[in-house]
C-alpha cells in the first residue's frame, strides 16, 4: 500500500517542503503528498507593508497553490485543520479526517497580544492579506474624516497612527505609512496640515529591529527619527480602548489607529497538542525537527521552538528559518523512505534586510553591513527573487516601476 505524507499549511514552510519533496522523492514510487491549507493561496508576507501603502497590488503577493500543484506531484485540498491526533495518526479538518504516515506541521503562528487589555479587540493585526487591505482602507478613511473635522482635538486623534512593536514588521510598516501619509495623502488633502500627521512607533525594549546589530539598529533609529517618525523606546503599551492607547508610564495617547506588530505565538491547533511546548505554545522539536516521541511527525516554522546552539536561544519566527527547516525535513523524509538515517538540522543565517521606505534601508548579508540606498536596492532584489512565480515577480517589478514615476493610488476600495 502507498504511503501518505500530509503537510499542514502552505506558507513558507509547508510550500517549500512540498516542492523540495517533489525533487527529493522523484524516483520513489507509491508516495502521495497532500498539502492542506485553509486558504487556497500562498502569501508572501514580507511585502504586506507595501500592500498597505499601495506600492504593490494585493493580488501580486499571493500565489494560487492549485496552480503549483497542477504542474507537480502534490495534491492540494483546502481544509481548515481543527485538530491533530498524534496517537491515531490522523488530522481532523472542517470536512473529514485524514490519516498520514508522515506529518509536517507548518501552520505558522498568530498574533501575540501578551494579555494586554483591549489589544485583541481594539488594535489592527498585521499578519494576513485582509489585515493589510483593511488597514489601508482605515488609514484612507481617517484622512477623509479628518479633512471635514472642525474639532482640532478630534482631527489630531484621527491623524495619529500608533504602531506597537519595533521589530522588522513594525519598522517597515511605520516607514511605509510615513511615505503614504506624509508624502502622498497630504497632497490630496491640502486643507490638512502635514505636520499634524503623527506616526508613533512604540517599543517595550531599549532598541529597534533586534535582527540586526546594535550599530545598524542605532542607525535605523536615527533614520526613522530623521523622517519624523516618533520612536518611543522603553514604552510598553498596557492597554487600548476606544480612541486611545495607554502606555506603561500612565500616558493615554488619543488615536483611532493602533497597529499591533509586537509578537507571534503558536497556532491554536499546535498549542493544543499534548506534547512539550514553550511559553508561546510552540512545540519543542529534536535535531531532526521531529516532535518527540513521534517519529515521522515534523514541525517547522513559526509553530516550532527550535533551539539554536549558536544563538543560545530558539530560532526566530522568520521565513528564512521556515524555508531552511522545510528543506531539511523534505531531505530527511526522503532518506527515511529510502531506509537511510536522518540527518540533523543546522541553521545557517544568511542575513537580514530591513526596508526604511523608498531609497533607504539597513541590513547585513554574509557578515557585511549595508545601509541607505544599497541596503534598499538589496532588499528589493532579494525579496523580488524570493517571490513565488515569474508572473508575480514581473507584476511587482512593474508596480515598483510605475511607483517611481507616478504617485501612489489613494482610492479606498470596498465592496
Ligand atoms: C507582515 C510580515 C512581514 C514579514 N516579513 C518577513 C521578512 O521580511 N523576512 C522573513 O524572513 N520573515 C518575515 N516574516 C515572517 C514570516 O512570514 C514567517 O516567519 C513565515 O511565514 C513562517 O512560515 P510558516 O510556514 O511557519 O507559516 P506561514 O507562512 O504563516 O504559513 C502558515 C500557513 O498555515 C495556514 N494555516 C494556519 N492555520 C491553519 C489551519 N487551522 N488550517 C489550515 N491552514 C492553516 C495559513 O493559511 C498559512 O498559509 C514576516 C511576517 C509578517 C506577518
Amino acid at each position: 500500500m502507498g504511503r501518505r505524507i500530509v503537510i499542514l499549511g502552505a506558507g513558507f514552510g509547508g510550500l517549500t517542503t512540498a516542492l523540495e519533496l517533489e525533487r527529493a522523492i522523484s524516483r520513489v514510487a507509491g508516495v502521495d503528498i497532500l498539502v492542506l491549507d485553509a486558504r487556497n493561496f500562498h502569501l508572501f508576507s514580507p511585502m504586506l507593508h507595501e500592500v498597505t501603502s499601495g506600492s504593490v497590488e494585493p493580488r501580486h503577493v499571493v500565489w494560487p497553490i492549485r496552480g503549483l500543484g497542477r504542474k507537480t506531484r502534490f495534491t492540494f485540498e483546502r481544509r481548515q485543520v481543527r485538530a491533530i491526533s498524534l496517537d491515531r495518526k490522523n488530522v481532523t479538518t472542517d470536512r473529514d479526517e485524514i490519516g498520514y504516515d508522515y506529518l509536517v506541521i507548518a501552520l505558522g503562528g498568530t498574533t501575540n497580544y501578551y494579555g494586554v487589555q483591549g489589544a485583541a479587540e481594539r488594535t489592527f493585526a498585521f499578519k494576513s492579506l485582509p489585515d493589510a487591505v483593511r488597514l489601508r482602507n482605515h488609514i484612507l478613511e481617517m484622512f477623509e474624516q479628518a479633512v471635514d473635522e472642525k474639532d482640532p482635538a478630534r482631527r489630531r486623534r484621527l491623524l495619529t497612527f500608533v504602531l506597537v512593536g519595533a521589530g522588522c514588521t513594525g519598522v517597515e510598516l511605520a516607514t511605509e505609512l510615513h511615505e503614504l501619509a506624509r508624502r502622498t495623502l497630504v497632497r490630496h488633502y491640502p486643507r490638512l496640515d502635514a505636520g499634524k500627521v503623527r506616526i508613533v512607533l512604540a517599543e517595550a525594549t531599549g532598541r529597534i529591529i533586534p535582527c540586526v546589530s546594535e550599530r545598524l539598529a542605532g542607525l535605523g533609529l536615527e533614520k526613522l527619527r530623521g523622517k519624523g517618525i516618533e520612536v518611543r523606546l522603553h514604552s510598553p503599551v498596557v492597554g487600548a480602548g476606544p480612541g486611545f492607547v495607554e502606555f506603561h508610564s500612565g500616558e493615554a495617547l488619543a488615536t483611532e489607529t493602533v497597529i499591533w506588530t509586537a509578537g507571534v505565538k503558536a497556532n491554536p491547533v499546535v498549542e493544543a497538542l499534548p506534547v512539550e511546548k514553550d511559553k508561546l505554545g510552540r512545540v519543542l522539536v529534536n535535531e531532526h525537527l521531529e516532535i518527540p516521541p513521534f517519529p515521522g511527525v515534523f514541525a517547522i516554522g513559526d509553530a516550532t521552538h527550535c533551539w539554536d546552539p549558536r544563538l543560545q536561544d530558539a530560532l526566530p519566527p522568520t521565513g528564512q528559518v521556515a524555508v531552511q527547516q522545510a528543506r531539511s525535513v523534505a531531505h530527511n523524509i526522503a532518506r527515511d523512505l529510502r531506509g537511510q538515517a536522518k540527518e540533523p538540522f543546522t541553521y545557517r543565517h544568511r542575513g537580514d534586510l530591513v526596508s526604511l521606505g523608498v531609497g533607504d534601508g539597513v541590513g547585513e548579508i554574509a557578515g557585511l553591513a549595508f545601509s541607505g540606498l544599497p541596503a534598499w536596492l538589496l532588499w528589493r532584489s532579494v525579496f523580488l527573487a524570493k517571490l513565488v512565480g515569474w508572473k508575480n515577480r514581473i507584476r511587482v517589478a512593474l508596480d515598483w516601476l510605475v511607483g517611481a514615476f507616478f504617485e501612489r493610488d489613494v482610492a479606498k476600495l470596498e465592496w
